[in-house]
């Protein structure tokens, strides 16, 4: 199959200009796999070809813009990069969901643009990208446009990229308060979440953010227990009560649409994003009261 190999940004969008259905590899941590498992075959279609984003230096930088407060992520970013720092103190749930990422080798090649082209309901790196409000920016030969995460994800396996669009940024705002993400599997390592949930809050707006994975064709918010939230935390001392901890997860299982599949069943699903958003509320308050 022909591969082209762009160095800028320019030629990578001139390039999907004149290939419209040309398949665009980062990591190829998933696209590889569809390929070697028959699913894409990119060499078939009438002038398909490979656009290979890997030497493509814009999309592999990033910028603090501390006034904005946002950290603007090149899609092809890694893994890896993202559980240092800076992002460890940007964007803490954003290291941590890559650090449960498959094993060394897939964090090393695998790239959070990547996980938005596959748009899987169970990526990792997409309840936090929802829960922290980020902003895609997307490219082609006639200009730019961006649009939230939560419009982005239009379903499984399903993004609003137009053809000859590709991801080249992804714009976290940085929050000023506790955030974390926790995800259940069949396993311990190297696995799928079955279950995922990102906790975030934002002190100076009083706003909490609750996003779920695998409970839905997509990312899911829970506008009721942020609600709940942002109405009972007292946000000076982030104490909480029992009760409303308790709420907090029934709401979180009422806004999951979780499914049964070959990974879990629909019940099970809904009762493990209630125990994760519990419990990662309650290790938010714990910790900013220790603090
Ligand atoms: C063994 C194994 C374990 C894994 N474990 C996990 C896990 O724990 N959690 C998890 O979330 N995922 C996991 N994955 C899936 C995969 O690693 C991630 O989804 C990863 O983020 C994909 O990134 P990539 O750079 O490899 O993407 P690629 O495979 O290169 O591309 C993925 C898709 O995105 C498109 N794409 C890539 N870059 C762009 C761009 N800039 N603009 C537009 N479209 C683009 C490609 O065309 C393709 O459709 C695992 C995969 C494997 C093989």
């Amino acid at each position: 199959m022909p591969v082209l190999l762009p160095t800028t940004l320019a030629e990578a969008t001139a390039m999907l200009a004149r290939h419209p259905a040309a398949t665009l590899l980062a990591g190829g941590t998933d696209a590889m796999v569809e390929i070697n498992d028959g699913r894409r075959r990119p060499g078939t279609a009438p002038d398909a070809v490979v656009i290979a984003l890997d030497r493509v230096a814009e999309l592999r930088s990033w910028q603090h813009d501390a006034e904005a407060a946002t950290v603007s992520i090149g899609a092809s970013l890694t893994y890896t990069e993202l559980m240092a720092e800076p992002f460890v103190s940007l964007a803490p749930a954003l290291a941590e969901a890559s650090r449960t990422v498959g094993s060394p080798q897939i964090r090393n090649a695998g790239t959070l643009g990547g996980n938005l082209g596959t748009c899987s309901p169970a990526g990792d790196g997409l309840p936090v990208l929802s829960a922290l409000d980020a902003m895609v920016v997307l490219h082609s030969a006639d200009g730019r446009r961006a649009l939230p995460v939560g419009e982005f994800m239009v379903g499984v396996k399903r993004t609003a990229l137009r053809p000859g669009e590709l991801i080249a940024r992804i714009v976290v705002p940085t929050l000023d308060g506790w955030q974390g993400y926790a995800k259940v599997g069949v396993r311990n390592a190297m696995v799928i979440a079955v279950a995922s949930v990102c906790v975030a809050f934002d002190v100076p707006t009083r706003s909490a953010r609750i996003a779920l994975g695998s409970v839905g064709p997509t990312v899911l918010r829970c506008p009721e227990a942020e609600a709940h939230l942002d109405a009972a935390l007292d946000w000076t001392t982030m104490a909480l009560d029992d009760d409303d901890v308790e709420r907090v997860g029934r709401l979180v299982a009422e806004a999951s649409r979780a499914i049964t599949d070959h990974r879990s069943t629909a019940a099970y699903r809904t009762h493990a994003v209630s125990v994760l958003a519990r419990r990662l509320v309650r290790r938010a308050t714990e910790r900013a009261r220790a603090a």
